[in-house]
């Protein structure tokens, strides 16, 4: 439903996006994810239509849309959540929502059913400057989606939540829209919230994308420690790799795959086990309820162990670090 080949967007001397490949699926929930400035708005503006690329093509439901005659934003059928809202003043709530149903008979009860969606039936006849932020971001999404787009294009979209109410926003509003088959292409720096709802992810920097793929794989078989490092918490060794296996300051461990040299090793925080007595100094304990992060001073290596709930050590304890699980071996990092 979306192709994106080789696109370059720049602006004078930036270069905002370098050569951007990947295709989504009709149907799909597909993920831009990248620290700020890695050209991921861009990427997305692109699509839509607001940025006109230096180079490369951009087709929509197999329609060239960027790189042959150019279609502009309002005859590419998407719809778009932007970090600024665009929420017309003068009108209520209900009737922003309303403003693209074209059904003057749907338009009713498609309103009201959005609204509750995003949980806001009580303010159905404000105006946007009655709302908070995150308010409006709902009006905004619930806007978008009442004309049914083939492909939905969201840049942060919950991003003005706060936490307790973005997770039950986020989860019904996109079960709700895959419900309708529509295509979904996301923008977001939050990597937890990245790997929660993705189908596939692409994970960007300095206008490229490093890694693509389903948040399993990424996780589990990141291509490089910029990716591990990421998608979360890991801990990076410096290893010497004979095959199956590698020399690291915390002795022979297991290798994912096959590697010879100099590489470095990601091993995730549960993937270390600590037993008593050893070289490693537990320095920092923190109690997270469903489990216990503790932090180990190994030589030159600060390691972050993650524990079951009863894990008995405290500061000061002396450990054993042992690796519960084969590390992945990385190219040594740029
Ligand atoms: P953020 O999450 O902060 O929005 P991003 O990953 O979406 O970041 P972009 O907004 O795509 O990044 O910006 C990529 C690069 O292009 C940045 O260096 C940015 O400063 C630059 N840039 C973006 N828009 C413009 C513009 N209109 N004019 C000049 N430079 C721009």
């Amino acid at each position: 439903m979306i192709r994106v080949r080789d696109l370059v967007v720049r602006f004078g001397e930036v270069v905002a996006v370098d050569g951007v490949s990947f295709d989504v699926a009709e149907g799909e929930l597909y993920v831009l994810l990248g620290s700020s400035g890695c050209g991921k708005t861009t990427t997305l503006r692109a699509v839509g239509g607001f940025e006109r690329p230096d180079a490369g093509e951009i087709a929509l439901g197999g329609e060239i849309v960027s790189g042959g005659p150019f279609v502009p934003p309002e005859r590419r059928g998407a719809g778009f959540v932007f970090q600024d809202y665009a929420l017309f003043p003068h009108l209520t709530v209900a009737e922003n929502v309303g403003f693209g149903i074209r059904d003057r008979a749907e338009r009713a009860r498609r309103v009201s059913a959005l609204l509750e969606l995003v949980d806001l039936a009580d303010c159905a006849e404000r105006r946007p400057h009655a709302l908070s932020g995150g308010q409006q971001q709902r009006v905004a999404l619930a806007r978008a989606v009442a004309p049914r787009p083939r492909v939905l294009l969201l840049d942060e979209p919950f991003g003005n939540l706060d936490a307790a109410l973005r997770g039950v926003v986020r989860q019904r509003t996109l079960s709700f829209l895959r419900g309708e088959g529509c295509t979904l292409l996301l923008v977001t720096h939050d990597q937890g919230e990245a790997l929660a709802v993705a189908d596939r992810v692409a994970v960007m920097r300095a206008g490229r994308v490093e890694q693509s793929g389903t948040p399993e794989a990424l996780y589990n078989e990141p291509n490089s420690a910029f990716v591990a490092e990421f998608l979360g918490r890991t801990n990076i060794l410096e290893a010497d790799a004979h095959g199956e296996v590698a020399q690291t300051a915390l002795g022979e461990l297991a290798l994912t795959e096959a590697a010879r040299g100099a590489v470095v090793l990601s091993l995730r925080p549960h993937q270390i086990t600590l037993v008593p007595g050893g070289e490693g100094i537990v320095t920092t304990r923190e109690f997270l309820g469903h489990a216990v992060r503790l932090s180990v001073r190994h030589g030159d290596l600060e390691l972050v162990v993650l524990g079951p709930p009863d894990t008995p050590f405290i500061a000061g304890d002396a450990v054993r670090p042992r690796a519960s699980a084969p590390a992945v071996p990385l190219p040594p990092r740029r």
